[in-house]
């Protein structure tokens, strides 16, 4: 860490104390761009990175609701607005009871740079709440969405900050969450992205994040004139970005062999084929079940429960070529990192957001192997969030292969624009400095040119 590195974490930490995870994430890209602030020194000037770590706006409010029992229940609801500079604020909503200020800072603070890589004109942001979704009936995530939403409606709108989904948020709360938009404000908007089919949605949304993540893993591999074909892959999760990796997986030729949830994980060493996935899609979607049962239907699979006393995830201790951690954030720590290495892993393409710890990075940096960082791998959900917006606007629905082909699209120029960042900067392949300093430098430029705001 470099001195004004050091400077800027300690003034950070005591700004904003126990956000673990926004360190974290602010300290990378300030390592990452600390080169930029020495090559530019007008950012230095006008105080660019101190800017971008404060968030433009913070809201936190009450959400109270009625369980089926008639019991009331209260939890906690964020928004995140971080940085309006390249657009509307726009980044997902997550529900799970770990969400705190902190977490939704770093994924805040991730999107701004994500965001502006996609070279769509949306700015960063994140929300969500401690509300845990699973074991919840139907009736009682509607309730609670239409309770979140009657605070969050005042905050939002198509030309100010346009939420999706993410953890815990998918079809089902998007729609009850719309409904609540639509209702208070009397207006059919696009105000949220990861709308159904038939109201606003588009065609491969649902399916963006996984298939970007392998549209990145494939780029990554043809700078080694090789490809994702006959590849085994680790994949870890089993919600939406899990499910479509590994439908794109198949369709290029490749094999995933494991998924996950909180609970444990199955090792299908025969690999999760079209017609198991469509048990994965109907296990997690329609029944809200747990990826133990996976084992209990195919036998050529072998569950693992979780084991907190262990120092590693035995997912990321299994032979393969490629991992694409699709599940949390530091889901994969020094030790899982020298496992993976150890098993012959030299892709690791992070579907996730932050799903390596600092440490783990640096190994896989050291190592020189392909490894494709969140902001830029996992770019091609906003980005479809972000051709929503587009057909919602001209009131249009693109082909399926038309947004495809858009996204197919967006993920080859992001890979370009991060390799060849990171050799401009004397880093060559270290595709972290790529994602981080390309990101960067276009928030940047937009917030010299829009002044002291
Ligand atoms: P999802 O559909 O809710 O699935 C999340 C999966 O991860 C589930 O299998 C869940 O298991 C598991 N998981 C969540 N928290 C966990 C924890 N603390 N420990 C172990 N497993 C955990 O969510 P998603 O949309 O696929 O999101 C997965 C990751 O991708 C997140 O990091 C998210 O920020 C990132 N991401 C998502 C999108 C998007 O378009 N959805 C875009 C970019 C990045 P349980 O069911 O047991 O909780």
């Amino acid at each position: 860490m470099n001195d004004y590195v050091e400077k800027l974490m300690a003034d950070v930490k005591a700004k904003n104390p126990a956000q673990p995870e926004f360190y974290q994430t602010v300290q990378e890209v300030s390592e990452s761009v600390s080169i930029v602030l020495d090559r530019k020194p007008q950012y230095r000037k006008a105080k660019i990175l101190e800017r971008i770590i404060e968030p433009e706006r913070l809201i936190m409010f009450r959400v109270p609701w009625q369980d089926d029992k008639g019991n009331y229940q209260v939890n906690r609801g964020y928004r995140i607005e971080m940085n309006s500079a390249l657009g509307p604020y726009k980044g997902g909503l997550r529900f799970h009871p770990t969400v705190t200020l902190g977490i939704l800072k770093f994924l805040a603070f991730e999107q701004v740079f994500k965001n502006s890589l996609t070279t769509l004109p949306m700015g960063g942001g994140k929300g969500g709440a401690d509300f845990e979704p699973k074991g919840k009936s139907d009736d009682e995530v509607m309730r609670f969405c239409q309770s979140f939403m009657s605070e969050l409606f005042r905050h939002v709108g198509p030309n100010t900050d346009v939420p999706a989904g993410d953890i815990g948020v998918g079809g089902r709360e998007i729609g009850y969450l719309f409904g609540q938009y639509k209702r208070l404000k009397d207006e059919f908007t696009g105000v949220l992205t990861g709308k159904g089919l038939g109201w606003g949605g588009s065609l491969i949304r649902t399916e963006a994040t996984g298939y970007g993540a392998v549209y990145f893993a494939e780029e990554m591999l043809k700078t080694r004139g090789e490809s994702m074909k006959g590849k085994t892959c680790l994949v870890s999760g089993s919600g939406n970005v899990a499910q479509y990796t590994v439908e794109k997986l198949n369709q290029l030729g490749a094999k995933a062999v494991t998924l996950s949830d909180s609970n444990g994980f199955i090792y299908d060493s025969a690999g999760v084929d079209q017609e198991k996935l469509a048990f994965v899609l109907d296990l997690k979607n329609a029944r809200r079940g747990r990826i133990k049962e996976y084992a209990d239907k195919f036998k050529t699979a072998k569950y693992t429960p979780i084991n907190p006393s262990l120092d590693h995830n035995p997912i990321w201790d299994i032979k393969a070529e490629c991992a694409f951690p699709s599940a949390t954030q530091n889901e994969i720590n020094a030790k899982d990192a020298a496992n993976l290495l150890k098993n012959g892993v030299y892709v690791v393409t992070e579907g996730a957001n932050m799903p390596s710890t600092l440490d783990a990075t640096k190994l896989f940096l050291e190592k020189k192997i392909l490894y494709g960082p969140a902001k830029a791998a996992n770019a091609g959900g906003v980005a479809t969030s972000g051709l929503e917006m587009s057909q919602n606007s001209e009131r249009l629905s693109w082909t399926r292969e038309e947004v495809d082909e858009k996204l197919h699209d967006i993920m080859i120029k992001i890979h370009k624009a991060c390799y060849e960042t990171a050799k401009e900067y004397g880093t060559p392949g270290n595709l972290v400095n790529g994602a981080n300093i390309a990101g960067f430098i276009k928030v940047a430029d937009a917030m010299l040119d829009q002044g002291l705001v």
